[in-house]
């Protein structure tokens, strides 16, 4: 099915402001709420649709790629746009749009039995972890392997926490419920307040016997060997989101993020500048008087370049679209080469009566002239 256009979803034009944003998607928010809507699959998916929208939309990077490639650009490597959301990371927003606190939880979830989404569920925490690319795994993307150490849910007891399948008994402090009312006394008269349980944390149930290897956690420490998907043209310290590879929550919880930092290995000919390599070629003044053929390196293997008769030292040849390409986007930077002129600096007594010979010749003499850049104007170009 195509997917529609998320300013539409949320009913703003394209250069609404963060608030406008944000107060749409409250508002669609509160409409389409399961708790509001039970069992209406239609209220559901235009909840999911309207937090997935809000996801990429009040997250300037990805709204500023969303903007510029639409849903094309939320679908390559780590950079997962808000497509694969479910409930409990669209509950987990709520602190943030309505500040602070999740109104669903004490307007629609009292009452014990099933709150939908409304059950305190357990976030493992994110990972970070560094990985090393050169410059041939930049230039082309990389699937890379990688074995992570984190929190898994325990084998003992698949993550429950607890031992054997009846091992829950219902909470006695807040009866099932999962919350709490306390009625105080005030001068405006009485209020009634709604808190989480702090006995069962929200879950209305507590474990009568515990799980033995994991003290009751439903996790232990394990490893996990993971695909991930590095977008061709990624730099140094550029970070991406694996949704879900993170620590597993405890009992039954869900895990958080695995956060992939790019640790770029600098190559030790080409130099990067953005999306354009550099490389410092160096010929003989022979080879530049008289013109050569030259091997420079690029990413995928050498290239030859000509070297014209009578090319000056400082010249820089630039060699279209074989730079590093742009993530999410066609474009792809250049090679440029810098042809630096060895002056010899040493040289046999017979090397010296040759160039003696040449030295007062007529077109030996310095006569710079069209085409050749003073080094002002390349100073210019270079601030440029
Ligand atoms: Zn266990
Ligand atoms: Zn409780």
């Amino acid at each position: 099915m195509a997917k529609r256009d998320y300013y539409e979803i949320l009913g703003v034009s394209r250069n609404a402001s963060e608030a406008e944003i944000k107060k749409a998607y409250r508002q669609m928010a509160i409409k389409y709420h399961p708790d509001k809507n039970p069992g209406n699959k239609e209220a559901e998916e235009k909840f999911k649709e309207a937090a997935e929208a809000y996801e990429v939309l009040s997250n300037a990077e990805k709204k500023s790629r969303y903007d510029q490639f639409g849903h094309q650009g939320m679908n390559s490597g780590g950079y997962g746009g808000g497509s694969h959301m479910n409930m409990e990371d669209i509950f987990s927003q709520f602190g943030d749009i309505f500040g602070g606190h999740n109104p669903f939880e004490s307007f629609f979830g009292g009452g014990g039995g099933q709150r939908a989404g409304g059950r305190r569920v357990n976030r493992g925490t994110n990972l970070r972890i560094k990985v090393k690319l050169d410059l041939k795994e930049i230039a082309n993307g990389v699937e890379k392997k990688i074995k992570v150490s984190k929190k898994v849910a325990c084998h003992t007891c698949h993550g429950s926490g607890a031992q054997g399948s009846n091992s829950f008994s219902k909470c006695p402090n807040c009866k099932g419920s999962g919350q709490v009312r306390r009625v105080t006394n005030t001068i405006l008269g009485q209020m009634q307040t709604v808190t989480t349980c702090n006995v069962c944390n929200g879950e209305g149930q507590v474990i009568a016997n515990i799980c033995k290897t994991c003290h009751g956690s439903g996790i232990e420490q394990g490893e996990e060997t993971i695909n991930i998907p590095i977008p061709a043209g990624v730099a140094d310290g550029m970070q991406l989101n694996v949704s879900g590879k993170g620590n597993m929550g405890e009992r039954n919880g869900v895990p958080g993020d695995l956060l992939i930092v790019i640790d770029e290995i600098e190559d030790p000919q080409l130099k990067r500048d953005g999306d354009n390599l550099l490389f410092d070629l160096y010929i003989t003044f022979v080879d530049a008087a008289l013109g050569t053929q030259a091997e420079v390196p690029t990413v995928d293997g050498k290239a030859k370049i000509k070297i014209e008769p009578g090319t000056q030292g400082g010249k820089v040849l630039r060699l279209k679209g074989k730079g590093l390409p742009r993530v999410n986007s066609y474009h792809k930077g250049d090679l440029l080469v810098n042809i630096n002129v060895w002056t010899p600096q040493q040289l046999s007594a017979e090397e010296k009566k040759i160039l003696e010979k040449l030295r007062d010749s007529e077109n030996f003499k310095p006569k710079p002239g069209k085409g050749d850049k003073s080094f002002f104007e390349k100073m210019k170009e270079f601030f440029n």
